[in-house]
């Protein structure tokens, strides 16, 4: 069932303004536009009406992966987009027996599964988010419009408004005026010193830095590039030893995106020879054997992400009204785990929630970040819980890391074995159901059956053997 309803339900104000038009901003807009007469989403860059990436997301050369709750979501804002973008050439696919995933010395086992994933460019989706988001009626699309800071009450309590700066060498800056203004401007978001600025101080932060560096290039698709039955390829590194890893997604175009990563400054090089050689170098030869062989289509394009950055906005004692921050602004995470856009879903979900129930703006930041900080801390233990498997990772550890690392490592090498527990594993880590059902009594059964078994028969099984089908 649709969480979110299409038609306008309750009117809350007059006019909303979105700051950055990527994927948490466009999301932002399509939910806004139910509840306020106008919505005006704000781009710095011209956006592109090809199918190509652009100056403010460099990110979107790189693998971005949907986990399974994000294309719910993503599709129940914008109901047929999967379809669409099927239709354009992505790939839609079966989580579990198409992705071959190779991890701590051995490969998922896979199954039949019910979980869908979907692999296209970021453009791609991109390009589509925005044909729908420019054909919602009220909502407006302002490109190449950089807003420079926020307009405010008097007093400084509420935000009504956004200061637009002038593209005219030496012009003036104009303001803008909103019942409620949005940050989606990503990482490099100047909320904290905005907020800062207006007496209200800088959000507390966590960071958890891991210096992970993207390669990503361009490959021609053709039958037989990949061992059969498989669509994806998954070669994540064994924490703490090994520091590299990479994923092959098949994209539109009958292309694959190879994107190989390296933690803390091991990073793939660009040029022909380095690639492959790093490629190589990984613990399953599966890239190795595609890049050695399949015809480059592109350059080499680099991303360096120094850690996962989280700005606790909902900890802030005082907050302006009329005000919220949203996607990579609040969180950005250490990409190899795939959440940024599920996540922005998510908020973007609860901002809905929240608006559907109230007659006025009053105290919705906080109602929003209420709802929202739930999928935050889920995707930040995931992510930051994995990196802190490694001694180089600086960051403040939370006291219950080790032992639950403890356990999500059986839960690994069980999932090589058991496809119940890979089937939990990947309904937790596609954010469908919550951590805990790993813990479920049967579960934990499974998981210390399955690694009895592993360490009576100790070396490494590289091909799956598969223990259970699960009833699913
Ligand atoms: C290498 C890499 C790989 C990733 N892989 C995945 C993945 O597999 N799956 C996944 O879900 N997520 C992934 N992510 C995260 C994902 O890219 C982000 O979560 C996603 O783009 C949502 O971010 P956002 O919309 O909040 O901000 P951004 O995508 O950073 O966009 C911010 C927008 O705001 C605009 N802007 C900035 N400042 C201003 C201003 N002052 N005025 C007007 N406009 C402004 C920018 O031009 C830009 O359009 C990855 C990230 C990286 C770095």
């Amino acid at each position: 069932m649709s969480e979110v309803n299409n038609s306008m339900t309750n009117t809350v104000g007059k006019h909303a303004v979105v700051i950055g038009a990527s994927v948490a901003g466009m999301l932002a807009a399509r939910v806004l536009s139910e509840h306020f007469d106008h919505v005006t989403l704000i781009e710095r860059d011209v956006l592109p009406d090809e199918v190509k990436s652009r100056k403010g997301v460099p990110q979107a050369q790189h693998a971005h992966a949907i986990l399974a709750k994000g294309m719910e979501t993503m599709g129940n804002l914008f109901p047929g987009l999967m379809k669409e973008l099927e239709n354009d050439g992505a790939v839609v696919m079966d989580f579990a027996s198409t992705v071959r995933w190779f991890h701590y010395g051995s490969y998922k086992a896979a199954f039949q599964g019910t979980v869908s994933s979907i692999g296209e460019s970021r453009p791609l989706l991109d390009s589509k988010l925005r044909a729908r988001v420019a054909a919602i009626p009220n909502v407006e699309i302002k490109q190449a419009c950089s807003i420079n800071g926020l307009a405010t009450s008097a007093d400084h309590s509420r935000i009504t408004g956004v200061i637009l700066q002038s593209d005219a060498p030496g012009g003036k800056d104009t303001v803008l005026n909103a019942d409620i203004v949005v940050d989606a401007s990503g990482r490099g978001s100047r909320s904290p010193q905005w907020l800062d600025g207006l007496g209200y101080g800088k959000p507390e932060e966590s960071e958890v830095r891991v210096n992970v560096g993207y390669t990503s290039r361009v490959y021609r698709r053709k039958a037989g590039d990949v061992p059969a039955g498989s669509s994806v390829l998954y070669v994540l590194p064994a924490a703490p030893v090994e520091k590299r890893g990479g994923v092959v997604i098949p994209i539109e175009g009958d292309r694959w995106l190879v994107t190989l990563f390296g933690y803390f400054n091991d990073h793939a090089p660009t040029d022909d020879k380095g690639f492959c050689e790093f490629a190589r170098s990984l613990a399953s030869p599966d890239i190795y054997n595609l890049v050695s062989q399949a015809e480059p289509l592109s350059e080499c394009a680099v991303y360096k992400v120094p850690s996962s950055l989280r700005r606790h906005y909902e900890k802030m004692n005082h907050f302006p009204e009329g005000y919220l921050v949203m996607g990579d602004a609040v969180c950005s995470f250490n990409p190899i785990f795939g959440q940024g856009m599920t996540v922005a879903s998510r908020e973007a979900n609860a901002l809905g929630n929240v608006l559907k129930t109230r007659r006025s703006l009053s105290g919705l930041s906080r109602a929003f970040y209420k709802q929202a900080v739930q999928t935050i801390n889920t995707a930040w233990m995931l992510a930051t819980g994995e990196d802190f498997r490694y001694p180089e990772t600086e960051g403040v550890k939370p006291f219950y890391t080790n032992l639950l690392n403890k356990y999500t490592l059986a839960v690994h090498h069980a999932s090589a074995r058991d496809t119940r527990v890979y089937g939990a594993f990947i309904d937790v880590m596609n954010m469908l159901k919550p951590p805990t059902v790993l813990f479920a009594p049967d579960i934990v059964w499974r998981v210390l059956r399955a690694n009895k078994a592993t360490q009576q028969q100790p070396e490494t099984n590289r091909q799956p053997v598969t223990i259970t089908t699960p009833a699913r």
